[in-house]
């Protein structure tokens, strides 16, 4: 894990510290299938500006995510640009608004925030193309290779029982 201590900055209300960290990035699990970062590991930009009432935090940093496409499952790589944001007041009280959840005892869990900034940059689906045309729900080919459709139904066992119940109704 890595971490950054908040007593290293001690910033003064107006003062602003950026930053060079590095930041491990942890694989993904997503729909069963395992996503790598890569590189596992990058250099992100931190910056640390105190307000009056409050400390803003900003996390910013490059990553790819190595994995397999939704629909075709050839390997995929996708690039992001990550950017985050938190807050902590002085006086945070109850509003979870107003606390950065990775701050624990002045010190910054820049893993986890990584982490959950950079899960949401992800897109809902990862697919090597937009246009992607995945497998082919019959036979299990790709489409991107080669693109096909089924004629011959009838002569598909599954189709034919689809055939029967069609018959029955
Ligand atoms: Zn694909
Ligand atoms: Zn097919």
């Amino acid at each position: 894990m890595t971490s950054f201590n908040l007593r290293r900055a001690r910033l003064r209300s107006g003062e602003q510290l950026r930053e060079q960290v590095e930041l491990e990035l942890e694989p993904f699990l997503l729909g069963g299938q395992e996503y790598l970062p890569e590189p596992p590991t990058v250099v992100g930009d931190l910056s640390i500006t105190k307000a009056t009432t409050g400390t803003v935090f900003e996390l910013s940093f490059q990553a790819s995510l190595r994995g397999p496409c939704f629909r075709c499952l050839r390997e995929t790589t996708i690039e992001e640009s990550v950017r985050a944001r938190e807050y902590q007041a002085n006086t945070p009280g109850d509003d979870p608004d107003l606390r950065n959840e990775y701050l624990h005892d002045d010190e910054l869990d820049l893993t986890a925030w990584a982490r959950d900034a950079f899960m949401l940059e992800l897109p809902e689906k990862i697919l090597h193309a937009p246009d992607c045309a995945g497998l082919c729900p019959v036979c299990g080919k790709d489409l991107n290779d080669e693109p096909h459709t089924h004629e011959e139904l009838g002569s598909d066992p599954r189709w034919a029982a689809l055939d029967e119940l069609r018959g029955q109704l």
